[in-house]
């Protein structure tokens, strides 16, 4: 396989262009009718056909075999010179990206000026990443298309045509403008699926619903994914062959996530990701797919699905939406999008994950226990209404937890010292797992009972910075402890000031706040540079503060 699929495949007739066809009926009706204009602009995502379509149209005008409907033959020596980007007299191709002045404008347009090399030819320009042309070459551009010269044809194509309406307005108005779709999951299956067929390849359904998916409305996209995917292994195609060279996770470990959220399992969070990252998977696309999937879970509510949801993921969403009503999902969507930005550029994305799925797993818990401490059932879910019109309320923070019924807690340990002190070493050795950090700063730390729900931890008189780290990671600290006692839990800090003895629960006064506050920079400028994933670490904290309003 010498040449890359996508090269190899990319459609040579107006009639293969995937999904535009609208597109593809109007530009051949016009050179079948003779009536092509002087300038177009191609717009749509990047990967559905821009360039590709400019390129036909070029072939269609230049063809020495063309069709009575306007179809390039494909098989011509004009047709094949522009099809492979070819030098060639007629098709000038500019990427506008590395083009972008005046004086590549001015060039054009006294290349413009020459007519195409033979009689009947058109001079076509097929002009890419339009949107980065700067507002001098416009304008330079829009005195050639108010004069153009005959057979003259200028394809101008972009992802952000509001950016050219917004340097370019006049010139606009002199375009024809079309509009490409994203292609569709499905029709990217199918196609991929006959790309396979010519190649002598099986494949499975899912292995090719992964690709579609992962291409995200991009063909190009989708083919050279496709072609990492056959270089990469011998025989037929595999869902997991495809997923070992994207870093997916598989269905099951989508439904394992899910399920602590639903489940409210906060505890296993960190057991999870290790069983992730220990698999080799890209953080980012988890978190892609979790969106998916959420997105699929609210559908399920109002009785539909996504297009492109395999058997498996089915099973994963029915099952999922047993617990994680619609309006939950529409706010794990929410924190997902807060913390989207930080998983991409964080040089830690894995702990920006872990912070997420505890969010999740958390959600309403402040609720169930009020609801619990008043003596009130936490009270059935009550059962997502299944409004076939609307969509569900986007409300936030939701007064009453939707879904799903709060289980009794089950006192795994006496709530006493004694039964706390006991399940203590686990609650360590469980957060040294996490971070070797927080794994210290709790051993500073002595449990004991409070009030109903509530753990204090008791720090000595010089263990101000354990008592910090602890505050500044106490709901992840509270969602461990949570999981192991079986109960939950809120915490309580308790002494640690330098001048207190421990024990005392006042408040911090005005007066030695000061110190505190000046002590604990230093101590964390320290332990900063100490420690680089602190840093990290204080960021997604930041974020957890927000969320305890
Ligand atoms: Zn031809």
């Amino acid at each position: 396989m010498s040449l890359a699929l996508a090269r190899r495949y990319r459609p040579r007739r107006f009639s293969e262009l995937l999904v535009q066809d609208h597109v593809a009926a109007a530009l051949r009706g016009a050179v079948a009718r003779d009536r092509v204009g002087h300038g177009y602009l191609l717009t749509g995502p990047r990967g559905v056909g821009k360039t590709t379509a400019a390129r036909i149209l070029a072939m269609a005008l230049n063809c020495a075999n063309r069709t009575a409907e306007g179809e390039p033959c494909g098989e011509c020596d004009a047709c094949r010179r522009i099809w492979t980007g070819q030098a060639n007299l007629d098709v000038v191709e500019i990427d506008a990206a590395s083009n972008r002045g005046v004086d590549d404008a001015r060039d054009l347009r006294e290349r413009a000026m020459y007519a195409a090399s033979q009689e009947g030819h058109h001079k076509v320009y097929i002009i890419d990443e339009a949107h980065m042309l700067t507002r001098e070459a416009w304008n330079a551009l829009l005195k050639i298309l108010e004069e153009p010269p005959p057979g003259v044809v200028f394809v101008f194509a972009t992802t952000e045509p509001q950016k050219i309406a917004n340097t370019a307005a006049p010139v606009m108005s002199r375009l024809q403008r079309f509009d490409f779709r994203r292609i569709g999951p499905v029709a990217i299956q199918e196609r991929l699926r006959g790309v396979l067929a010519e190649e002598g390849v099986d494949a499975a359904d899912d292995a090719l619903l992964l690709i579609a998916r992962h291409a995200d409305g991009g063909m190009r996209d989708a083919l050279s994914v496709l072609d990492q995917c056959l270089s990469f292994g011998e025989g037929p195609l595999t869902a997991e062959r495809v997923r070992e060279v994207l870093g997916l996770i598989d269905e099951e470990s989508f439904g394992q996530l899910l399920a602590l959220v639903a489940e409210r399992k906060p505890g296993e969070v960190f057991p999870t990701v290790d069983r992730l990252v220990d698999a080799g998977a890209d953080l980012v696309e988890v978190a892609g797919g979790l969106a998916d999937l959420l997105r699929a879970i609210i559908m399920h509510h109002y009785g539909t699905a996504p297009e492109a949801l395999g058997e498996a993921g089915r099973r994963v969403v029915a099952t999922a939406a047993a617990g994680i009503g619609p309006e939950d999902a529409v706010r794990m969507l929410k924190l997902l999008g807060e913390s989207e930005t930080a998983l991409r550029r964080s040089a830690n994305p894995r702990l920006i994950l872990e912070t997420l799925l505890l969010r999740w797993a958390m959600m309403d818990r402040a609720v169930d226990l009020r609801a619990l401490l008043s003596g009130g059932a936490p009270g059935p879910a009550a059962a997502p209404a299944p409004a076939v019109t609307s969509p569900p309320p986007p409300r936030e923070p939701s007064p009453a937890p939707a879904s799903p019924p709060s289980t009794a807690p089950v006192y795994s340990v006496p709530w006493n010292d004694v039964g706390v002190r006991a399940a203590w070493p686990d609650i360590l050795a469980t957060a040294t797992r996490q971070s070797r950090f927080l794994g210290q700063a709790l051993q500073d730390a002595s449990p004991r009972v409070g009030d109903p729900g509530v753990l204090q931890l008791v720090f000595g008189p010089s263990q101000a910075v354990s008592r910090e780290g602890i505050e500044r990671q106490k709901a992840a600290v509270a969602a461990l402890v949570s999981a192991r006692l079986g109960l939950e839990v809120s915490l309580e800090l308790v002494g640690g000031e330098p001048s207190t003895g421990a024990g005392g629960s006042s408040p911090v006064q005005a007066g030695r706040r000061l110190t505190v506050d000046e002590l604990r920079q230093e101590r964390l400028t320290e332990l900063r540079r100490r420690d680089p994933a602190l840093d990290a670490l204080a960021e997604a904290l930041d974020l957890e503060l927000v969320d305890e309003q």
